[in-house]
């Protein structure tokens, strides 16, 4: 397969709403941290959104939308041929017939989501939440309360990913299946706890305001 170009987007992720909640890994809980942190960088220790958090949650949208193997095992698709395995990448290795073409990176906070936190002194929220015990209308003494962190709503991240189009792909075709993706993100959740509100985002191209799925469409429009 000959490569014909990568196409670069930059945006802009927008937490919105309650907060994100994209979980890291519990090592040991100080006192006063959360029980349940949410991922963070390894050197700046700043809070950041993986590449593969946004990506495989717009890939599962999908599939659940348009997979028939993903609606029958609820696993990832693994035709190696729908839209889904041309662009997120397929499974199943014997059956794979062309690369994965999508590339989504790390999303690190903006200079002015950095400002922010540093003139608050806090990079993060800590909130409590508590199991009502049905029957008394009373908390559970023994199960709860228990500390969720999350990013504050209001922050952005640098967002990024990449196209590669080999020759004879439907540049037009990717582009508008890649919008839905992120038009179905928007009205979905990211990360965690999404029942309980977290998780709103908008992704909004480099203008800052345009959401990426209408930048999507209209990249779609012009090279057709
Ligand atoms: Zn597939």
């Amino acid at each position: 397969m000959k490569l014909a170009g990568i196409r670069e987007f930059r945006g802009v992720l927008k937490v919105l709403g309650s907060g994100l909640r994209i979980g890291g890994s519990k090592e040991i809980v100080g006192i006063g941290e959360a029980e349940n942190p949410i991922i963070r960088h390894p050197i700046t220790h700043l809070p950041y959104v993986p590449g593969s958090s946004v990506k495989g949650k717009i890939r599962s949208l999908l599939e659940s939308k348009y997979s028939k193997d993903t609606q029958e095992s609820g696993l990832p698709c693994k035709c190696g041929e729908c839209l889904v395995c041309q662009l997120f990448g397929c499974g199943d290795a014997k059956r794979i017939q062309s690369p994965s073409r999508l590339v989504f990176r790390d999303a690190q906070p903006t200079s002015h989501t950095r400002e922010i936190w540093e003139r608050a002194g806090v990079d993060s929220e800590h909130k409590t939440e508590v199991l009502i015990d049905r029957n008394k209308g009373l908390a559970y003494g023994r199960i709860g309360p228990r500390t969720m962190e999350r990013i504050p709503a209001g922050s952005d991240f640098d967002f990024s990913f990449s196209l590669r189009i080999f020759e004879g792909d439907n540049e037009a075709e990717y582009y508008r299946f890649l919008a839905e993706g992120f038009e179905l993100l928007s009205k979905h959740y990211l990360g965690g706890s999404g029942s309980r509100g977290y998780g709103e985002v908008l992704i909004v191209g480099e203008d800052g305001q345009t959401p990426m799925h209408e930048f999507l469409r209209r990249q779609a429009a012009q090279v057709k």
